[in-house]
């Protein structure tokens, strides 16, 4: 063995310290560090890697070069995108699951442990066995994922079968609809052959972002006898909007057509009592995305998949024919139903933090942050600058400036982020330039609602100057 890799080894214990000890330094300053630091004024450095440092060594030159630039995105003042930080029980697994460096697909234990977090998540998102789960590494991927179920199910439908033949546009073209699909959506019908010019935009609702259900009817009506799927949102991420799932699974019915729900983030509106109801019917969906790394907050990577039709996810999945991959038919063989082969212990983190913080600990970290969200659109409402463009359904604030102000919202939120003590980004909406704020992390308290408040406010009066 190398010399310094056998130091290493005997020194295993004071290399950890030093990572908790770096980790600590991170985390303490969570509440106060700048959520957005920049690279550009970073020096260049030419790394010596000939013989090797060892780790300790290579934990000081990380800390004296990278550690300084990274931004407090897991902590209670980062309100872009969507992001969430790590409750201490999902560190601490995610810290096991590097330890254990388990190939999850092949180790009968992950696969057992991942049949049974997934178990625990079904029944804390109120959806029926029926469904079947696995962790993927984000929303994206389990949209993705889904996709390719319904893709499959689309093909069947046609007496075909595309995982063998390949998409058969002799049938007609496979057609798509949604109100407000996420971005990731037209990526996945990309990467699935099905096209992103092959997404309908389907009318919304006045005022919303919810799918006017009259209209898709009208569209589904057109063709009757085409198989088509349907993108429905559980939380868009303007306005955190919902589709009306009870009607669309009414729709079901009659028409034939894959349901699956985007709810990346918006799904967790499923664990809080006063929220749950955004949800109601959902469980007619034949496939639905969660991310784990939002509003769950466990470190990246990691979402749910659900689905009601395994077999055909198969199909899609299956990794050939190989025998030295087969498992001992014992546990679920996770690897032929998602892209990945070999695959992180994802579900340790999950598991953690919902053993140890329960349905109640999620209840009110959900809870708290819409109030927060509310209480904080409430303010910009009361604002005479501001326009708030839509009622705050959940954890998302979308608002502007008052077109009458003279003050663009592009300058607000430059003045906003070059506080560098909250970070918001930007979105369109309705054709406007708007600022986004989403409330996710479990951090997030009525002090940073109302520093946040103070920050804009602030820019405001300083921009009216
Ligand atoms: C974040 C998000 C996604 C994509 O999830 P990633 O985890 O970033 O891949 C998809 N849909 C919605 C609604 C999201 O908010």
């Amino acid at each position: 063995m190398n010399t310094i890799l056998k130091k290493d080894l005997e020194e295993i214990e004071e290399i950890l310290e030093g990572a908790k000890t770096t980790a600590l330094s991170y985390l303490d300053g969570l509440n106060e560090a700048a959520p957005n630091i920049g690279v550009s004024k970073m020096s260049k450095k030419a790394w010596n890697m000939e013989s090797g440092l060892g780790a300790k060594k290579t934990l000081e030159l990380f800390n004296s070069h990278y550690a300084p630039y990274i931004s407090a995105t897991a902590g209670p003042n980062f309100y872009g995108y969507v992001t969430g930080g790590s409750t201490p029980a999902a560190l601490l697994g995610d810290w096991l699951t590097s330890a254990y460096d388990q190939v999850s697909s092949v180790t009968p234990i992950t696969a057992q442990h991942e049949s049974d977090t997934i178990a625990l998540y079904r029944e804390l998102f109120g959806l029926p066995s029926d469904f079947f789960g696995s962790f993927v590494t984000g929303g994206t991927t389990s949209n993705m994922v889904n996709l390719a179920g319904a893709r499959q199910w689309v093909c069947q439908q046609m007496g075909q079968d595309g995982s063998k033949n390949g998409l058969n546009t002799r049938s007609g073209t496979l057609k798509v609809f949604s109100a407000t699909p996420h971005s990731s959506t037209y990526k996945s019908l990309s990467i699935l052959g099905i096209g992103r010019d092959n997404l309908e935009l389907v009318n919304r609702l006045p005022d919303r972002e919810a799918m006017d259900v009259t209209d898709l009817k009208k569209r589904l009506s057109a063709h009757p006898e085409r198989p088509c799927i349907v993108v429905a949102s559980a939380g868009t991420v303007n306005t955190g909007d919902f589709d009306d799932f009870i009607a669309l699974g009414n729709l079901k019915k009659k028409y034939n057509f894959w349901l699956h729900i985007d709810g990346a983030f918006g799904g967790f509106a499923a664990v809080a009592n006063d929220y749950k109801y955004l949800v109601k019917g959902w469980e007619s969906a034949d496939s639905i995305a969660i991310d784990a790394h939002k509003w769950l907050n466990v470190p990246y990577d990691a979402a749910f998949q659900f689905t009601k039709h395994p077999a055909l996810q198969k199909q899609v999945f299956q990794n050939g024919n190989v025998p030295y991959l087969e498992g001992d038919g014992a546990t679920q063989d996770f690897m032929n139903y998602v892209p990945e082969n070999s695959r992180r212990w994802r579900s340790l983190p999950a598991w953690f933090t919902l053993l140890a913080y329960g349905k109640e600990g999620y209840a009110e970290i959900v809870g708290r942050n819409c109030l927060l969200a509310k209480e904080l659109g409430n303010r910009i409402k009361n604002h005479g600058q501001l326009d708030l463009l839509h009622e705050v359904r959940l954890n998302i604030v979308c608002f502007a400036t008052k077109i009458d102000s003279g003050i663009d919202t592009k300058s607000l939120l430059e003045k906003i982020n070059a506080s560098n003590k909250v970070f918001l980004t930007p979105t369109v909406y309705k054709d406007r330039f708007a600022i986004r704020v989403a409330v996710s992390n479990w951090r997030t308290g009525q002090k940073e609602i109302e520093n946040l408040y103070r920050i804009i406010s602030g820019a405001m009066q300083s921009l009216t100057k």
